[in-house]
């Protein structure tokens, strides 16, 4: 097993993706971060080696091309001998009601949050492979698995595709010892949350239990647990991290 262990996050240099690299840059693995802007890329190594881990490169790609995400594989493998963990992580998160919905906003956040996830792992997969402890950990969402919001039909149903997606895919690679999980973040404050506005993060910060917003960092932590070596035994299996979002029955029940 390669050690230090290497980690490839895609839609890594900002928001959560940002923050599951940072969370694995301090534990010490290899991190290799992709999106499709390079000057983006290039800022998020400078803030992720100031952590105190020289092992950091950014590769430009894009995942609803396979071609440009062998390329960036290909690059990582290069650099750092291999790739233990794929955290598929890139997406979006347009509003479109169903009224209005146009045949490409449809296959717009199909191609990115699905067909960017397939495209991903296909790419990763011999390497993972190779890993004496390979690991998938796919970013999906509170919305569309449990929760449904105005606007994000389209959105909660790739979101809950991944999670289809995710079982058999556990059950095709589990002889090759690859875990295949999910993480379920609830409302985390990125930058394209802030993109929603100040009336709809200070709504949900209202209905969350916890009272904050998440931070990219409590994903990160969430994945780290997916990633590491020690759990081979757990997959299939989703996790939300959401402050306790979901669970109260009313608004009311949050201040009561
Ligand atoms: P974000 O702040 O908008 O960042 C998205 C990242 O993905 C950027 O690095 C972006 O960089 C990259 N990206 C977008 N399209 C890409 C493509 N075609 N190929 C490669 N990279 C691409 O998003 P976020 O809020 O961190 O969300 C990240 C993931 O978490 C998504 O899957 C989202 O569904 C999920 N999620 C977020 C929340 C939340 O509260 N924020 C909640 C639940 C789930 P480039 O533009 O340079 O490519």
């Amino acid at each position: 097993m390669s050690n230090p262990r290497t980690v490839l996050v895609t839609g890594a240099t900002l928001g959560i993706g940002k923050g599951i690299a940072s969370v694995f840059a301090k534990n010490g693995y290899n991190v290799v971060l992709t999106a499709r802007h390079p000057e983006k890329g290039e800022q998020a190594v400078h803030d992720l080696k100031a952590l105190g881990n020289p092992n950091v490169m950014f590769v430009a790609g894009d995942v609803t091309s396979l071609d440009s995400m062998k390329a960036v594989v290909a690059a990582a493998v290069e650099a750092f001998g291999g790739i233990d963990v794929l955290c598929a992580n890139a997406g979006m998160f347009p509003s479109a009601k169903i009224d209005a919905m146009t045949e490409a906003e449809w296959d717009a956040i199909f191609d990115v949050n699905v067909k960017g996830m397939l495209f991903s792992i296909q790419a990763a997969l011999e390497a993972l492979k190779q890993s004496a402890a390979g690991r998938i950990v796919i970013t999906s969402s509170i919305t569309g698995p449990v929760t449904g919001y105005p606007g994000w039909a389209h959105y909660g149903g790739t979101k809950a595709a991944q999670l289809g997606f995710m079982r058999t895919a556990s059950v095709e690679l589990a002889p090759h010892g690859i875990t295949v999980n999910a993480v379920l973040p609830g409302n985390i404050y990125t930058e394209g949350l802030q993109n929603l506005g100040e009336d709809y993060l200070n709504t949900m910060k209202a209905s969350i239990p916890m009272k904050r917003l998440g931070d990219v960092e409590d994903i990160g932590n969430a994945a780290l647990f997916f990633a590491q070596e020690t759990s081979g035994y757990v997959t299939g299996q989703s996790l939300i991290i959401d402050g306790g979002q979901i669970l109260p029955e009313t608004l009311e029940a949050v201040d009561a």
